[in-house]
C-alpha cells in the first residue's frame, strides 16, 4: 500500500478506534498475519515461503448492522478498501486483503429465530455453520446445507460463495434456500429484502448478494428455508462396473423425481482411496446414497434407485464408512509442507456432455510433468446434470515453481472445462483463483457485472478486486 494510502487508512482505523473499543478492533501484527489468508493453496503457500504479500491494516469485530453500517460509511469516506469475513474457510482466496485495508469478521453476529410456521430460520450472517444446523436439530428441523467445511465456515459464506452442502441433492444450494436477506452497501445504507414464499416484483435483487463474494455489499442477516428434521434415513451403496454405469443410473433415478439427498460417485481411483476398508470393491465404482425425509416418500425413492441402480448391492456398510469420515481433510496440512502442490476443483454439466468432460479434465491434467494423479467423484445431482469434484496433486518438476505448476494445472482442466460445455465453478465460487475465466463463463456479460459493482459501489471499497472486479 502506498504512503499517502496508509495516512487514509490509519485516519479511519482513528475513527472506528472511537466506537470500536480494544478488543473489537486490532492492528496487532499476529491477528493481520491471520487474515493474510484463506484456505487458497496459494496462499498458504505464500506462508510456507514466509511471504505476506497482501496483509490487511486492521481487523474489526461489529456486533450489530449499525456497526457494520459504521465501518462500511468510514472505509467509503476514506476510500480504505473493505473484505467481508466469515470463517475464511473460502478456497480461492475470496478474503485475501490484496490491496490492504481493513477486514471485518462477521463472527460476532450470530442468532437465529426458528419459525415453525412458516419453516423458516432467520439467521446472522456470522452464525458459525455447525452451530446452526446442531441448533437446528436440536429443535426437530434441518436446514440441510452441510458442506465438508461445516465447522468453520459461517451463513454469510455461504451466501456470499453460493455453496452447497453434501445433502444438496435434496435441499438444494444456499440460494434455494435463502427467501430473505438484508445487507448493508455503500455508501453506508441497509437494504432489507423480506423473505416471501416467491415474488414477482422485477429483477430479484436478493440474487445480486448470492455468490458476489463480498464484493456488492455485507450480508448482515438472512432467511433461510428449513425441514423438518427427517424421520426415516435409508442407506445405500452400489460397486459398479463402469463410472458411465452408475452416473447413468444416477441420470435415471433423477428424472423419474426421486430425490436422495446424498448420492456420490467415486471413480476407481477414488473409491480405493476413499473406501480402503472395504477391499471388495477396489478396482470397482463406489457410490452411496442417503435417502430422507419423510417415511413413506423415502420408501417409494429407495423403490426407485433400487429399480434403476445398475451395480452390486454393497448394503450400508460404505455408507457409514462415508458418514464417519466425511469431515476429514487432512491432504493440505500432510501434504503442502512436504512441498506436494495438491487441490480439487468442482465443476458441473448437463447429463449430454458429462463423460466427456470427467474424460476431458482427466486427460488434461495427468500428462503435465510432475503430476502424481488426478481423479475425480461426483457429489451433486439435478434432473438436468451434475457435479464433478476433481483432485490432483503433484510435485513441480525442476526448474519450476509450486505456483507456475499449479497454474498450469488449473489452466489445462479450465480449458478442458470450457471446451467440454461446463461451468467453472459448482460451489466454491470464482475468488482470486478463477477470476481469469469469468469473462468466458459470462457470456459477454463481466462488462455488466462491472457496471453494476460500479454503480453500487462507486469508489470499489468493497472487496477490490475479487472476481477480477
Ligand atoms: C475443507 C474444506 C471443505 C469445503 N467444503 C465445501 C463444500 O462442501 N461446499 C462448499 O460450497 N464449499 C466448501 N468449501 C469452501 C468454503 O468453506 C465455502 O466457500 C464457504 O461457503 C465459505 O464460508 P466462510 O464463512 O468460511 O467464508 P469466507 O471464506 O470468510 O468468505 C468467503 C467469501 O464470502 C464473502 N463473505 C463472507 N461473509 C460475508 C458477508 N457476511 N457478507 C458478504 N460477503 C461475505 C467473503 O468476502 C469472501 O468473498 C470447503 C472449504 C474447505 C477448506
Amino acid at each position: 500500500m502506498k504512503k499517502k494510502d496508509e495516512g487514509k487508512v490509519d485516519k479511519v482505523i482513528d475513527k472506528l478506534s472511537e466506537s470500536f473499543e480494544d478488543n473489537r478492533l486490532s492492528t496487532k501484527k499476529t491477528d493481520l498475519l491471520s487474515y493474510s489468508h484463506d484456505y487458497w493453496p496459494i496462499s498458504l503457500h505464500w506462508m510456507l515461503e514466509d511471504k505476506f504479500p497482501s496483509i490487511p491494516n486492521a481487523v474489526v469485530w461489529p456486533e450489530d448492522k449499525e456497526e457494520v453500517k459504521e465501518v462500511v460509511r468510514w472505509c467509503y469516506k476514506g476510500r480504505v478498501p473493505l473484505y467481508p469475513y466469515g470463517g475464511g474457510s473460502g478456497v480461492l482466496g475470496a478474503t485475501v486483503p490484496e490491496k490492504g485495508g481493513i477486514i471485518i469478521d462477521l463472527k460476532r453476529m450470530r442468532s437465529l429465530q426458528v419459525d415453525d410456521q412458516d419453516l423458516l430460520v432467520e439467521a446472522d450472517s456470522g452464525l458459525n455453520g455447525y452451530y446452526l444446523e446442531d441448533s437446528l436439530n436440536e429443535e426437530g428441523y434441518t436446514m440441510g446445507n452441510i458442506p465438508q467445511s461445516l465447522y468453520p465456515s459461517t451463513v454469510g459464506g455461504w451466501v456470499g460463495t453460493k455453496a452447497t452442502g453434501q445433502f444438496s441433492t435434496k435441499y438444494g444450494g444456499i440460494e434455494e434456500m435463502l427467501k430473505g436477506i438484508e445487507v448493508v452497501v455503500p455508501p453506508g445504507k441497509i437494504l432489507n429484502f423480506k423473505p416471501h414464499p416467491r415474488t414477482s416484483t422485477g429483477p430479484d435483487l436478493r440474487k445480486l448478494f448470492v455468490g458476489a463474494e463480498g464484493t456488492m455489499g455485507i450480508m448482515t442477516k438472512g432467511w433461510f428455508k428449513i425441514w423438518p428434521y427427517p424421520e426415516r434415513r435409508i442407506k445405500l451403496s452400489y460397486a459398479s462396473e463402469r463410472l458411465e454405469d452408475a452416473v447413468e443410473s444416477v441420470r435415471k433415478v433423477m428424472r423419474r423425481g426421486a430425490e436422495p439427498a446424498v448420492v456420490r460417485i467415486y471413480d476407481e481411483m477414488e473409491t480405493k482411496r476413499h473406501f480402503y476398508d472395504h477391499e471388495d470393491i477396489y478396482g470397482k465404482i463406489a457410490t452411496v446414497i442417503i435417502i430422507e425425509g419423510d417415511e413413506k416418500i423415502a420408501e417409494v425413492e429407495r423403490e426407485i434407485v433400487e429399480e434403476e441402480f445398475i451395480g452390486e448391492y454393497k448394503g450400508e456398510g460404505p455408507v457409514d464408512h462415508w458418514l464417519e469420515t466425511r469431515f476429514n481433510v487432512k491432504e493440505a496440512s500432510e501434504f503442502v509442507p512436504m512441498g506436494v502442490v495438491f487441490d480439487t476443483i468442482e465443476v458441473a454439466v448437463n447429463w449430454s456432455n458429462a463423460e466427456e468432460l470427467y474424460e476431458r479434465v482427466i486427460e488434461s491434467i495427468k500428462p503435465i510433468k510432475g503430476v502424481l494423479f488426478a481423479s475425480a467423484h461426483a457429489s451433486h445431482f439435478y434432473p438436468q446434470g451434475i457435479c464433478f469434484y476433481f483432485t490432483f496433486a503433484g510435485t513441480p518438476p525442476r526448474k519450476k515453481d509450486a505456483e507456475s505448476f499449479y497454474q498450469q494445472v488449473w489452466s489445462e482442466a479450465m480449458k478442458a472445462v470450457i471446451g467440454s460445455g461446463g461451468t467453472i465453478s459448482h460451489h466454491h465460487g470464482v475468488g482470486r483463483q478463477r477470476k481469469d475465466w469469468l469473462e468466458d463463463e459470462l457470456g459477454g456479460g463481466l462488462k455488466m457485472l462491472k457496471d453494476i459493482k460500479e454503480k453500487i459501489d462507486k469508489r470499489d471499497i468493497m472487496n477490490p478486486g475479487n472476481l477480477g472486479l
